[in-house]
């Protein structure tokens, strides 16, 4: 490495990676401001074991580069350099190759990120390369939330309070201008990384529903304050009227910051009186989950693989790739545990209560490994994000930290007559019930004959026969639970 400490004028790299976008990117602003030439960059990572980029979220970061490329070029005549591979090497050519003096970047909370970035830091500062990282993804980092021994939290309410009792984050503007590093430098075409699917191309239903990128996020909060906000803490449970603010994806790849979302969310409660305040904070509250999942696996970084707590190590689960399949294809039975894995086939996405619901009925009523559930999961949600899915996971499960106990078990069908009360939700998804009657549209098993036929429905043939009974599932699930009390 030749480029020497004291270039203080020398070009400085921008690292882009779980913040695609130009607003509140604190690295950016910090590159703007030093008036030094900028190198915008991007590392699509070759190696990244178990966690490698899942097939929806692959989907959606092809889209969300392309508009961080054409939104860079737009604002600041900023060239976006995508390359391939290994971050610890082409890091260092890059530098020799722009003579640049500084790497700027935002931190990352995945281990393997950690342990990436902490190595790449150490060689480059050896090299008299400057780096400076910053928070871009969180409102509190996992390491500044403490308990009052200084500990970690375990449970989210304390959490969640130490959190508040913190001054709130400020977002800050896009820089208005920078200085472009203006030489020539390659850079893959995006479309040689083969992110989108295309034998065959089974990303239409992500297209009519998503619109990746940082304006999109944007739109999204902005449609969601003024549509949802007002109704979000009664009507968050209800798939049928989909009224949280499907943000998921876009905070996942940073086209978003939690704290522009905090900032918005509050003046909106700040203007619009109790009712919305009330709302506000029970959706700030779920922005906190997203954090306290972070804390999580920051403090525990084996969470997406093992157990949080270890004396579900013996748990008897009872493996069965025939049920792992209905469960992916949505042919179980039951009606809104289908809808929820038909909505993810299609969509990307599910809704939080027909997760937990579709994950718990994987586990208990099938007694599948959690992390079975995970991998779908991680696969097929472009919101898929380490933390939150492994959380969420341990959650269901019972096996996490401040997790619902294992012998709840949800009854998907009283599940499904509370949060989808008209059916409307199932029958968007699964349109072979469709003409059934609300009483049957959550248990079409239980309709009599005539029903059915009128329904124009053979059961068996047009859609499935319950994979499991519920009442004999949910006593061999807590026999399991039972046996593992007694082993511990
Ligand atoms: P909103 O209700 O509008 O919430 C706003 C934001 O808060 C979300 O975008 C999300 O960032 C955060 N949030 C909300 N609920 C949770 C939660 N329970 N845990 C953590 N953060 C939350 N979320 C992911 O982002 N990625 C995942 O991979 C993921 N996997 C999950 C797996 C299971 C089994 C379960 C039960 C939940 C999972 N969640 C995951 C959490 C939650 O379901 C989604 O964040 C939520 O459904 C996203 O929809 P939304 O943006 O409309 O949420």
């Amino acid at each position: 490495m030749t480029s020497p400490v004291s270039a203080s004028s020398s070009p400085l790299i921008v690292w882009f990676r779980q913040d695609l976008r130009l607003n509140d990117n604190p690295a950016l602003a910090a590159a703007a401001a030093s008036g030094r030439p900028v190198i915008a960059l991007y590392i699509l990572e070759t190696a990244t074991g178990d966690w490698a980029l899942g097939s929806a979220a692959r989907w959606w970061l092809h889209h969300s580069l392309a508009k961080l490329t054409a939104a860079l070029r737009k604002q600041y005549g900023l060239q976006l350099v995508l390359r391939r591979g290994n971050p610890a090497t082409l890091l260092p050519a890059l530098l020799r190759e722009t003579d640049a003096g500084a790497v700027y970047w935002s931190r990352v909370y995945e281990p393997a990120g950690i342990s990436r970035d902490t190595t790449i830091k150490a060689a480059l500062q050896t090299s008299s390369i400057e780096v400076e990282t910053h928070n871009a993804a969180l409102l509190f980092e996992p390491w500044t939330v403490k308990t009052q021994a200084g500990g970690w939290f375990k449970v989210f309410t304390p959490f969640w309070r130490a959190c508040l009792a913190q001054p709130s984050p400020a977002p800050q503007r896009a820089p208005k201008t920078l200085t472009p590093y203006t030489g020539a430098l390659d850079s893959d075409a995006l479309d040689s990384w083969g992110l989108l699917p295309t034998r065959p191309d089974w990303a239409g239903g992500l297209r009519d529903s998503w619109t990746p990128g940082e304006a999109g996020a944007t739109e999204r909060l902005q449609a969601f304050i003024d549509k949802d906000l007002y109704r979000y803490a009664d009507g968050r449970d209800r798939p049928d009227l989909n009224c949280t603010s499907r943000l998921s994806p876009h905070l996942h790849f940073g086209e978003i910051s939690p704290r522009q979302v905090w900032h918005a969310v509050q003046m909106a409660a700040d203007q619009g009186g109790a009712g919305i305040a009330q709302n506000a904070a029970k959706f700030l509250s779920e922005i906190g989950w997203r954090e306290f999942c972070h804390h999580l696996l920051f403090h525990f970084p084996t969470l997406p693989q093992q157990n949080f707590r270890s004396d579900f190590d013996a748990f008897p689960w009872n493996p069965n790739a025939d049920h792992v399949k209905a469960w992916q294809a949505g042919s179980t039975g039951y009606p809104i545990v289908d809808a929820g894995m038909r909505q993810l086939w299609h969509t990307g996405w599910m809704h939080n209560r027909v997760r937990m619901i579709a994950a718990s009925f994987l586990i208990k009523h099938l007694l599948q490994d959690w992390r079975v559930g995970e991998a779908w999961f991680w696969d097929t949600l472009v919101d898929a994000n380490l933390a939150n899915n492994a959380g969420g996971w341990q959650w269901v499960a019972g096996s996490g930290a401040d997790a619902a106990p294992y012998f709840r078990i949800f009854n998907p069908i009283m599940q499904g007559e509370k949060f989808d009360p008209e059916g409307d939700y199932v029958r968007r998804w699964v349109p072979e019930l469709a003409q059934l009657p609300n009483k049957y549209i959550h248990k079409p098993w239980a309709a009599p004959d005539g029903v059915l036929k009128q329904a124009g429905l053979v059961l068996g043939r047009d859609y499935p026969l319950p994979v499991v009974d519920h009442d004999t599932a949910r006593k061999a699930a807590l026999a399991a639970f039972a046996a593992l009390r007694n082993d511990a």
